[in-house]
C-alpha cells in the first residue's frame, strides 16, 4: 500500500469505545478507518441497559442531547427475592428526574451503537460494517496495520475496540484468555410493553424510567438479575457466574425462564411480547483483570478490551467508561509528539479521565459479589423477615427479637454474618 492509503488511526470494533474514538480523531481532522464484523454497528452487541450520561459529554457537550436513549433514569431499585415474594428498595430522587443532564438512560444498543457510529461517520470517519479482522500486522515490533482476509490495511495506530474476546489485545501480546472466574454470562431479553402500562407498573412519567438490580432465585447460581424501562419494552436478564453454573445441572436458559416466571417478576411483564432474545459475556474481575500493559508500539487497548468495567451487583457500568477509554486514546494520539509517546499519554489520559482511578476504587467489589450467600440466604431472609412483619392472621404473632433471631438462624449462622460482613468491609 502507498503512504496515501495508510491511515492515522484504525479502530477495531464499533462499540461505545470504538466509536467515541473515531468520533474524536475525524472531529479534529484525522484519517480513521473504522472496522466492525456485524452487518451494522450494534448488531452484535449485547447490553443490560443503562449508560450514565457524562460520558458523551466528554466526546462533545450537548452530545446526549441527541443521542438514541431511551427513558431518564429516577428511581434506583434492588429488589430481593424469596421463592414466592420479592422486597424491594425503591430510591426517587426528583433531582434525577428534573436536571438539565439526567445522570443516566437506559438504553438500547442496536439503535445507540449505529446512531453513535453514524456520528463518526458524519465527522469524517469510515465506518466499514460486515468485515471480520483477523490479524495485526507486525513489523520490527510495531503494530502497523491488520489483516481481513486477504486485504491488508494499514495506520500508524491500531485501536483494538473490539470487546470482552478480544483477539487483538491477544494478537499483541497484552492480554491472555479469560477464566471463568473473571467473566459473567449475561442472558437478556427485551420485552415490549406499550409506553403507557410501563409508565403505570413503574409509577414514573413519560420520558422516566427505571433501573432494578434483582437478588435472588437464581438456582442458588451466584450471580444476580437486571431489569431496565426503555420506551416502549423492558429490558430483563440475568448475569451469571460460568464457574458456578459448571457446578450445578440447570441451564442458564432454564434458570432465566424460572426467574422470569417469578410471580414479583412476572408481574412486571405480563402481556409483553419478546422482541429479541441475547446472550453476552461480561468482565467481572474489575481492576483485577485489566491488563499489566495497556499498549505497545502502534497499538493501544480500549473499553471491554482492556477489562473497563465495573459491577457492584447494584450497578454496572461498562458503557461509560468504554466511551471514556475511547476518548482517552483519542487524546493521546492527538497529543502525543512522537508514535512512542502514544502508548505513556494513553495511560496518564486514563488516569486523569479517572477511569484508573475509578476502577482500583472498586477493586475489591468482586470479593463482595461472589459471596454466595448473597444469591439465596440473604434475599430469602429478607423476604422471610418481611412476611414475619406483614402477616395478620388473627392469631398471637411470636415477639419480634425471638422470631427474627430463629429466620435468621434458619438461613445463616452468626459465624457466616460476621465473616461476610468483615469480607465486604475489608473489600470496600
Ligand atoms: C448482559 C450484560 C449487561 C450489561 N449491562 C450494562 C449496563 O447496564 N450498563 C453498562 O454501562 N454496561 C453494561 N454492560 C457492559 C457493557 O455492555 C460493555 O462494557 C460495553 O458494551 C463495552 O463496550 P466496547 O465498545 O468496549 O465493546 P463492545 O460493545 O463489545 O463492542 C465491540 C465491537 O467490536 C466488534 N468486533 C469484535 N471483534 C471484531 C473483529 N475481530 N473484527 C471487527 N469487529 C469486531 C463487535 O462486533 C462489537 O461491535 C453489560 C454487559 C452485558 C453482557
Amino acid at each position: 500500500m502507498g503512504d496515501e492509503e495508510k491511515f492515522d488511526a484504525i479502530i477495531v470494533g464499533a462499540g461505545p469505545a470504538g466509536a467515541a474514538c473515531a468520533y474524536i480523531l475525524a472531529r479534529e481532522g484525522k484519517s480513521v478507518l473504522v472496522i466492525e464484523r456485524g452487518d451494522t454497528a450494534g448488531s452484535k452487541n449485547v447490553t443490560g441497559g443503562r449508560l450514565y450520561t457524562y460520558a458523551l459529554e466528554l466526546v462533545e457537550s450537548g452530545l446526549h442531547k441527541e443521542a438514541v436513549l431511551e427513558r431518564k433514569v429516577v428511581r434506583e431499585q434492588i429488589m430481593m427475592l424469596g421463592e414466592k415474594t420479592g422486597v424491594t428498595i425503591d430510591y426517587f430522587d426528583a433531582d434525577l428526574a428534573r436536571t438539565e443532564m439526567p445522570q443516566s438512560y437506559t438504553v438500547l444498543r442496536a439503535p445507540f451503537d449505529e446512531w453513535f457510529a453514524g456520528k463518526a461517520e458524519e465527522k469524517g470517519a469510515m465506518i466499514a460494517t460486515g468485515i471480520l479482522v483477523n490479524d495485526l500486522i507486525i513489523k520490527d515490533d510495531k503494530v502497523v496495520g491488520v489483516k481481513a482476509g486477504e486485504d491488508e490495511m494499514y495506520a500508524d495506530v491500531v485501536i483494538a475496540a473490539d470487546g470482552l474476546n478480544s483477539f487483538m489485545a491477544q494478537k499483541a501480546g497484552l492480554k491472555k484468555d479469560w477464566t471463568s472466574h473473571e467473566v459473567g454470562v449475561g442472558v437478556k431479553e427485551i420485552i415490549n410493553l406499550p409506553a403507557n402500562i410501563i409508565q403505570e407498573r413503574f409509577n414514573v412519567g413519560a420520558d422516566e424510567g427505571a433501573a432494578r438490580a434483582i437478588l435472588g432465585q437464581t438456582n442458588g447460581v451466584q450471580g444476580g438479575g437486571f431489569l431496565y424501562t426503555n420506551k416502549d419494552s423492558i429490558s430483563l436478564g440475568i448475569v451469571l457466574s460460568p464457574a458456578a453454573l459448571a457446578q450445578q445441572k440447570k441451564k442458564i436458559a432454564d434458570i432465566y425462564q424460572d426467574f422470569k416466571m417469578h410471580p414479583a417478576i412476572y408481574q412486571m411483564i405480563g402481556d409483553g411480547t419478546t422482541s429479541e432474545y441475547s446472550a453476552h459475556l461480561v468482565p467481572e474481575n474489575g481492576w483485577n483483570s485489566v491488563p499489566k500493559q495497556l499498549y505497545r508500539d502502534g497499538f493501544l487497548i480500549v473499553g471491554d478490551a482492556a477489562g473497563f468495567c465495573v459491577n457492584t451487583g447494584t450497578m454496572i457500568r461498562g458503557i461509560d467508561l468504554a466511551i471514556v477509554s475511547g476518548v482517552a486514546a483519542a487524546q493521546a494520539v492527538l497529543g502525543a509528539k512522537s508514535r512512542q509517546e502514544v502508548g505513556p499519554s494513553y495511560v496518564r489520559e486514563l488516569h486523569e479521565l479517572q477511569l484508573i482511578p475509578t476502577m482500583k476504587l472498586f477493586a475489591g467489589w468482586p470479593e463482595i459479589t461472589s459471596i454466595s450467600r448473597m444469591t439465596k440466604q440473604y434475599p430469602e431472609m429478607m423476604n422471610e423477615m418481611m412476611k414475619f412483619m406483614f402477616t395478620v392472621d388473627g392469631k398471637l404473632p411470636e415477639k419480634m427479637p425471638s422470631a427474627m433471631k430463629k429466620i435468621m438462624e434458619k438461613h445463616i449462622s452468626l459465624g457466616q454474618l460476621i465473616a461476610d460482613g468483615w469480607k465486604g468491609f475489608r473489600a470496600i
